[in-house]
This record gives C-alpha cells, structure tokens and sequence, in this order.
C-alpha cells in the first residue's frame, strides 16, 4: 500500500503547474453555450453538464427558462434582456466587461443563448472581447433555431436531388437605409439553382424581404414556409408560396420569433410534416412533483410532444426527530411486517439504516409489505422483495393484500413521512395487531426557491394547459406557494384522494387514471388530449 504523502519535489509537473497558476490569480472561465432553439431537451450534453457547474448564468430572452434551473442553486441568474429588440436591458460592451469581471473573479462564466451562440448572437464579438483581455473562455455549440425551425416545421434543408447548398440570412437588414449586408440578387441567383434559403429576424420586415427576394427573380409559386416558436408547445407553422407567405402569415398571426424557409424543399413540409402529430403536441403541462422523483414524468410526457414545465412542490428533508426511527432499527428482529407507504420512506429508511451502522440483514425476520408498484420497485432496488402489494393503492387495501390472519397478534413497523394519514395504523389496532411502531423517516416541505412570478404569469396567461398532482400534499403546496385556488385551471390527479384534495380547492380535475401510477397516469392525460384533438 503507497503511503499518502505531502506535496514533494517529485509530485507530478501538472499538479505543481496548477498549484502555481492558482497562487497567482484564480482564473475562471467563460463558457459561451448555445441553449437549442426552445425544447428544455435540445440543448447539448455538453451545454447542460457546463450549466449545471456555473457560478454565474448570463441568459437572454429566447433561452427556455426551464433549462436554468439546470444550474445549481448556489448561481447567480442574470437576464441579459432581449438583444436587438425594444426592451434592451444590458448594453453589449456592459455585457462584455461583465463576462470579463466575473471570470477574473475565478468563476465559471455561462453564457447562454437561444440555439448557438455563433449564429446571429453576437457570440462572435463576446469571444472577440474575451480573447482581447485575456479570459479563457470555450464555445459550447447548440442547435441553432435555423435548422431546428426547419425540422420541426417537416422541411429538409438539403436534399440530393433539390437542394445542394443552405443560406442563413438575417431578414434585419434594410436595403434602403445603405448598403444591405445582404447580397439578395447573388443569393437568388444561386437558390434559383437549387438551394434553400434560411432567414431569421424573419417578421418584422417579412413583406419587404419576401418581395426583395421576388424582385431578385426567384419564381412566385416557390414554396415558402414560417415556422414561429419553433420546438416549443407555442409552435406555428404557416406553408404558402413565396407569393403568398407574407399575407398567410399575417392571417395566422405569426410574430417574432420566427424563421423563414425559402425554396422548392419548403414543398416538403405536406409529406413531411411530424410534429403536429404527436399525441401532447402544443400542450403545456405542469409537473409538481419533487425535483428527484419528476424527472422520469416529465420526460414520459415530452416523449409525447408535451412542453413540460417543472414545478416541484415538496421537498424532502430529515425528519423533526429520528428518535423513534432510531429505536425501531435497534430492535428490527422483533417486528414482523414492515409496510412502506412511498418509495421516499423507503429511500430514507435504508438510508437512516446505514448512517446508524445497521445491517440489512437485520430486516431478516420481518416480511415487507408496499402501498404500492413504485415503492415495491424502490425496495427491489436494494433487492427486497414484498410479500404483499395491494391493488387498489391505497392505506385501507393493504391490510386485505396482507391479509387478516397475518394481523391478529403481530407487530408492525411502518416507516413513513412525519405527518401522514392515519388511516392504516388505524386499521391494524383495530384488527388486532399486537403493536404499531409509526415512525417518522422523513418530512415534506415546500421548496425554497420556486419560480412562483413565472407560475403566476404562465396560468394568468392561459399558457397552461394541465397541472398534474401526484399527492395530496402537491396540491396543497401548490395553492399555498401560489397563494391562490385552482379556480380556473385544469388538474390531473393521480388518484381518488388527490383528486378530492385538488376539487376542494377548486381546480377542474379533468383526468384521474384508474391505476395510481405514474405510467397509468401518463397514459390517461395522452387520452384525453387525443379526445380533445
Ligand atoms: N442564436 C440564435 C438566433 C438568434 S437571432 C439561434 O441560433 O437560433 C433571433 C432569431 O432566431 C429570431 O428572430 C428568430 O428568427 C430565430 N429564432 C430563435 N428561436 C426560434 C424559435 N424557437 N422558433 C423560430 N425562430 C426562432
């Protein structure tokens, strides 16, 4: 066995390369990261490994405001406004010395922008500013908007037969206000030899650029097509010529942010078009469940096209006091059911094991009972397997899955969340157990820190489509941390309990699965908005 040494003459170059640079200034380090176009999911591995390790986020106005909370709670957020338009909140050079200062400071500098930070972003001149004082910095690419609108909207940039080469243009420029930064008449030129063209900053000038682009002689009947919010549940998308999309669009009311596609492939969009066919396509639905266990929901429903927006209402924390837990676990040979009501009590029941020392084999005895799939499935994680698992999941049902013979006389440990329905111990007493050991494994709380401004906006502006709540106490924190009713909002309640919980306060419960899991519940929200379609 190699001793452990203190630093020495023969420690490796490396490390005593670093130990140097740090003494003399800590550096930090600007990463310039490209957020993807919209969807939370279309930012790189790389850019969300990179977030999730910031000590300061600099983000602009088209970054998906659930992708920041990839960064750790510690962070400092800043909005850094919207570039380029009216509500300009930080000035570009203030921009530029901020990146610089923070990074002299020694932090990790993020800073992230819609699609990539090398297109249309002033990614470019940030790396120039950095690169002239010194600042390490790394570009993190994303998946630019000029080829996510595209996808998203069924239009193949290129394609073998039509389509050799792809133009991204500004549609910002005005001609008329000096020389266009634009070569439209060689662009359309080359298009009419078959090509696509790409515009972004599309709106504002749409009629004056789609008509720049006819006077330059690029046929009128060429397919034409605006996609708007693309990736996001807000997505339009308007198909016409290039005749006819400046009129199409205004019609459909297509506004910023958009991108424009110009070209024979933008005929492809009647075949190719996808998206508008997922089952949850355009909805916008709300998950409260804890940060730790929302993750797999919340991706079962934007595999179905849904926008999810994260809003964990309860956090787990230590309970107020281990002390009954503590005496329950000295004395485990001794009961002869242990009942979990919820993966979490499970989670923190091994977990108060192993911090006293315990020994799993000590559970040896006792057979195991679960409210119900996921809490059997969480204690088969640690290879346990139960003896009974009711079908109705539910406090009352599980006395019948363990069955009245096994009650008479018996002792039970139910390891739970501090306060909790006392239905179940009830019902033991009452059927004659010889003991009820309830004890307190963990306590549910409200989460610091929720982004409850931006809930409030969501709902008030209609943009929400479904509130799911998997627990009662979801629901409850969910009013209390918004400080409102459900009066007005539509609600999905994973079952009978919460369901009642979430009517009285107000919410419209308009999907309940008849199983209490999170798959069934998956399953019955993809119903009903496929009835709805
Ligand atoms: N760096 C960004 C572009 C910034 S310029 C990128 O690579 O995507 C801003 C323009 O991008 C908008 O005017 C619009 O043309 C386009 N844009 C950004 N997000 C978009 C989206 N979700 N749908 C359609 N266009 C989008």
């Amino acid at each position: 066995m190699r001793a452990i040494q203190g630093p020495s003459p023969s420690s490796s170059p490396l490390q005593g390369e670093g130990k140097g640079a740090r003494s003399k200034r800590k550096s930090g380090r600007v990463f310039l990261v490209g957020a993807g176009p919209g969807a939370f999911d279309l930012i790189t591995l790389r850019g969300a490994d990179v977030l999730s390790r910031a000590d300061v986020v600099i983000y602009d106005n088209l970054v998906s405001r659930e992708l920041i909370r990839l960064a750790p709670a510690r962070a400092e957020l800043i909005y850094a406004g919207k570039r380029g338009g009216s509500e300009k909140i930080i000035e570009q050079s203030e921009l530029n010395a901020m990146l610089i200062a923070h990074a002299r400071k020694g932090r990790v500098v993020v800073r992230l922008k819609g699609g990539d930070p090398f297109i249309f972003a002033r990614g470019g001149e940030e790396a120039e500013s950095l690169a002239r004082a010194r600042v390490e910095f790394e570009v993190v690419p994303g998946v630019t908007s000029a080829i996510a609108g595209p996808a998203f909207a069924g239009v193949p940039l290129t394609h073998r037969e039509h389509g050799s080469f792809v133009a991204l243009v500004t549609g910002h420029e005005d001609e008329s206000k000096g020389a266009s930064a634009v070569p439209w008449d060689d662009l359309v030129a080359a298009a009419r030899h078959g090509g696509t063209l790409v515009i972004l900053m599309a709106t504002a000038r749409m009629r004056a650029t789609l008509e720049r682009i006819l006077a330059a002689g690029l046929p009128a009947e060429t397919p034409a097509v605006a996609v708007q919010w693309a990736t996001t549940a807000a997505q339009k998308t308007v198909s016409a010529t290039l005749a006819s999309l400046a009129d199409a669009s205004a019609r459909e009311g297509i506004g910023a942010p958009a991108v424009i596609v110009v070209g024979e492939l933008a005929g492809l969009r009647e075949h190719l078009k996808w998206v508008e066919r997922t089952p949850l396509f355009g909805r916008t639905i709300v998950v409260t469940r804890a940060r730790a266990a929302a993750s797999e929901f919340a991706t079962a429903l934007r595999r179905l096209g849904a926008e999810v927006v994260e809003f964990p209402t309860i956090e787990t924390a230590p309970p107020r006091s281990y002390a009954a837990l503590d005496r329950a676990i000295k004395r485990l040979h001794s009961f002869d059911w242990i009942i979990f009501t919820s993966a979490t009590g499970v989670e923190s029941f091994i977990e108060r094991m192993k911090s006293r020392g315990s020994d799993i084999r000590r559970l040896g005895r006792a057979s195991i009972a679960a409210i119900g799939p996921a809490t059997a499935s969480r204690l088969a994680d640690y290879a346990l397997q139960v003896a009974a698992v009711p079908d109705e999941y539910r406090a009352e049902e599980i006395v019948s899955a363990i069955g009245t013979r096994q009650i008479r006389s018996k002792r039970f440990l139910i390891p739970r969340a501090e306060v909790a329905r006392e239905a179940l111990p009830e019902i033991l007493r009452e059927r004659g157990a010889k003991e009820v050991v309830v004890a307190p494994a963990y306590r549910t709380i409200k989460p610091k820190g929720a982004q409850i401004a931006r809930m409030r906006e969501l709902i008030a502006s209609g943009a929400i489509d479904l509130v799911t709540f998997t627990s009662s106490s979801t629901v409850t924190n969910f009013c209390e941390l918004l400080g409102t009713s459900g009066k007005g909002v539509r609600a999905a309640a994973i079952g009978p309990i919460t369901a009642a919980t979430a009517q009285q306060r107000e919410f419209e419960v308009i999907v309940q699965p008849r199983e209490y899991t999170i798959e069934a519940l998956t399953e019955a929200i993809r119903e009903y908005f496929a009835e709805a379609k």
